[in-house]
């Protein structure tokens, strides 16, 4: 998998937002693709009928895109755009688009996740933290570690005087699966320091439930 990751590094360079792979590690694919041909035997079809041919080739692919946060160091993200910078009131940077694949079913889940964080001496460039987001969700995940793995990046990172972190998202594995409340959203959230405190907390909460003013 090494591959990806010198990639993924000069793509982070250029500054190209979410790291696009359009690379892969060869010798992957093709070990992904063969298991993955034996596992459509498996389900009862044929792997080499027309439409069949080269699926397990896209799905290796793909797979390799959906957990390409393996390749990516969240915290170098952050240290390569940090100031400093006297502001210190809070930070948000809320509905982030959100997708994960879940660890027990490898089924998709995918949802907005809102970021707050009170400056102590330092910020960091806004756009860095969606990517942190993505780096971390690119991976087999649940929704709980993610959250938290967020926060602690940024907390370790960053050392502001607080952190939050709330993640709202569909399970495709509830969704499909058939179980009740289809449609219901997990909700998770994770806080350091003065997000700890009733005031600071709620009104986080109140911002982020919010309407967007765009879009
Ligand atoms: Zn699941």
């Amino acid at each position: 998998m090494a591959l990806n990751k010198q990639m993924l590094e000069e793509n982070e360079m250029t500054g190209a937002g979410h790291a696009r792979n359009d690379q892969y590690n060869a010798a992957a694919v093709w070990s992904i693709a063969d298991k993955y041909r034996a596992i459509l035997r498996d389900l009862g079809e044929n792997p080499d009928r027309e439409g069949l041919q080269k699926t397990p080739e896209r799905v290796a692919k793909s797979l390799q895109f959906l957990t390409h946060g393996y390749q990516l160091d969240p915290a170098k993200i952050l240290r390569s755009a940090m100031f400093h910078e006297e502001y210190q009131q809070m930070v948000i940077v809320k509905d982030i688009e959100l997708y994960s694949l879940c660890e027990h079913h490898v089924l998709p889940f995918f949802g907005k996740c809102h970021v707050a964080y009170i400056p102590n001496g330092r910020i960091v460039g806004l756009s860095k933290i969606p990517r942190v987001v993505d780096a971390y969700a690119r991976r087999l995940q649940v929704q709980e570690r993610l959250t938290v793995e967020i926060r602690n990046c940024i907390e370790e990172t960053l050392k502001p005087v607080g952190v939050a972190v709330v993640i709202e998202a569909q399970h495709m594995c509830m969704v499909m699966r058939g179980i009740q409340k289809q449609h219901s959203i997990a909700t998770t959230s994770a806080f350091t320091g003065e997000f700890n405190t009733d005031k600071t907390r709620a009104e986080f909460m109140r911002l982020i439930s919010r309407s967007s003013p765009v879009a």
